[in-house]
């Protein structure tokens, strides 16, 4: 079984909020990370009450896998990347 967010983040408080709780966790990490792939666990997401808190600790923690916080790994990759430079 795969790990799931908010498993991930047990000392994390906005966890208790997390909507992906009871979701399937092979939505939020796909084989690919293709707009199809990751659709349905982004469509979770952006419903999600702590989606800020959740893309935020997985850009500081440099999650690699899976969909955090409405975005892949590529995209926080990119928003990392861009913070540094500024
Ligand atoms: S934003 Fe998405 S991955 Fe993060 S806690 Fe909410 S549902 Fe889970």
């Amino acid at each position: 079984m795969r790990r799931s967010p908010w498993l991930e983040n047990h000392n994390s408080a906005w966890r208790l909020q997390a909507l992906c709780v009871g979701e399937d966790p092979e939505l939020f990490f796909p084989l690919a990370e293709t707009e199809r792939a990751t659709a349905r666990a982004r469509a979770v997401c952006r419903r999600c009450p702590v989606l800020l808190d959740c893309r935020d600790w997985a850009i500081r923690h440099g999650e690699t896998d899976g969909v955090w916080g409405d975005t892949t790994a590529s995209q926080r990759r990119a928003i990392h990347s861009a913070a540094l430079d500024r």
